[in-house]
């Protein structure tokens, strides 16, 4: 199962979030394939602006194991390398 989040465009975070900022290489800040064999759901996460695959197949139990070593309160916040534009990165499965 895959499924594609749009990530939401925030103007540029200053404090208060962890910000990856990758404006060199245009690749994608996590790639879960190396965990093919979990048959968990995989998401991939995309700009909300321009459509670059910021993280892909990423199984929902690894995005919100990343999400929970946070402060609270805090959101992970990915730089497109393509368009520059801030996303925040957020669990959206909580439904
Ligand atoms: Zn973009």
């Amino acid at each position: 199962m895959m499924s594609d989040i749009r990530c939401r465009i925030i103007s540029e975070p200053h404090d208060h979030k962890a910000v990856f900022r990758q404006t060199s290489v245009k690749s994608p800040y996590f790639d879960g394939d190396d965990y093919e064999d979990v048959p968990s759901s995989k998401i991939s996460y995309l700009c909300g602006d321009c459509g670059f695959i910021l993280a892909k197949n990423i199984h929902s139990d690894q995005i919100s194991q990343l999400l929970k070593s946070d402060q609270k309160g805090l959101s992970i916040v990915l730089q497109c390398p393509q368009c520059e534009k801030f996303n925040e990165l957020s669990t959206q499965s909580k439904s």
